[in-house]
């Protein structure tokens, strides 16, 4: 009986054995897959990308009120019209200038976001499209500056050293702001729909890059684990403003050489006949 339960056993280890190293296998071929890792991207129709940055544009907008309003809190607690309890002054001014910089980047993030599916035009209104696009810079100003002026002109307002350490924050707080509310790769409808008409093939970008890419082999995005796939549309909602140079060049070296082939071709039919 015992040799019995024995042999069973082996059998039942063999199998195991025989499953750790198909595992294994699965895991690496995972492995494998993980690193040409590409996902397709589907394409949101024109009214989709409308609708969507619509929504977008709307939060944006309560978000930035909402700053606006710690801010103004913020001032209150200054001129101690606002008097909170638990936390010093001091500690109640920066909450407020926190909170006030956490709707600041959401804010501005989906403000751009929006500004990608559906861009605004450029022709004929430069100056238009510039605020636009800049909008968050424009918004971290005003949800900051009036504050840190108010600070530094207040008197008998905040003890010296709470002063400076109000108007550190609120300063950095700014440039923060601001440099996430810039859109540094804007891109106007215009060019989008330039880009739409003369790419109709897929193209490839990564989650953080600016260009897009014909060629999924392209050096700059070897390095990328995930590298995403899509239409040239599907490039720029995802945050993508112009097509990488790189690929831009080979394209061209490409379509030269098949045109030389071309000729070529033709030439020795020409001489055939
Ligand atoms: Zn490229």
């Amino acid at each position: 009986m015992e040799e019995k339960k024995r042999t069973v056993t082996r059998v039942e280890d063999g199998e195991k054995v025989k499953k750790t190293v198909k595992k294994a296998e699965e895991v690496a071929e995972t492995a494998e897959a993980e690193v040409k890792n590409v996902k397709k991207v589907e394409t949101l129709s024109k009214a989709e990308e409308k609708s969507k940055a619509i929504t977008l544009r709307i939060i944006s907008a309560i978000l930035w009120v909402f700053a606006i309003g710690f801010e103004v809190l913020a001032i209150l607690c200054l001129f101690k019209s606002l008097r909170l309890p638990g936390l010093s002054q001091m500690w109640w001014m920066i909450i407020f200038i926190v909170l006030d910089l956490a709707c600041c980047i959401v804010a501005a993030l989906l403000w751009k976001k929006a500004s990608h599916l559906d861009p605004f035009k450029k022709t004929n209104n430069k100056v238009g499209f510039f605020i636009l696009t800049q909008l968050g810079v424009i918004m971290a100003a005003i949800c900051f500056i009036p504050l840190i002026i108010l600070v530094l002109t207040s008197k008998d307002k905040l003890d010296k050293k709470s002063k400076i350490i109000v108007t550190i924050v609120a300063i950095v707080a700014l440039l923060i702001a601001g440099l996430i509310g810039a859109d540094f790769n804007p891109i106007s409808a215009e060019e989008k729909a330039q880009a739409e008409e003369s790419i109709t093939q897929d193209v490839y970008w990564t989650a953080f890059g600016h260009k897009y890419h014909t060629y999924e082999d392209c050096h700059t995005i070897a390095n990328s684990s995930t590298v995403y796939n899509g239409s040239v549309t599907a490039a720029i909602d995802n945050g993508c403003s112009e097509l990488c140079y790189y690929c831009a060049k080979r394209a061209e070296k490409e379509e030269n050489l098949k045109l030389e082939g071309l000729n070529i071709e033709e030439g020795v039919e020409a001489a055939g006949e």
